[in-house]
């Protein structure tokens, strides 16, 4: 699938009353709090499980 599929809630206040904002692809705008903000893909870390894999940090 290369496409993205839309997102579902602001990642801010949890509303789902967003919508496409700006010219962009992956810029939305939440119409609960008025943030505007951007989805964008970071690239790969070669492992399906990495993300489960948060490295310890000394207190
Ligand atoms: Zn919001």
């Amino acid at each position: 699938m290369s496409e993205r599929a839309a997102p579902f809630y602001c990642p801010y206040c949890g509303d789902e009353d967003i919508e496409p904002f700006g010219d962009a692809h992956g810029e939305w705008r939440c119409d609960s709090c008025l943030r505007v903000w951007k989805l964008s893909h970071l690239g790969s870390t070669g492992k399906a499980d990495a993300a489960a894999e948060v490295p310890a940090s000394d207190p």
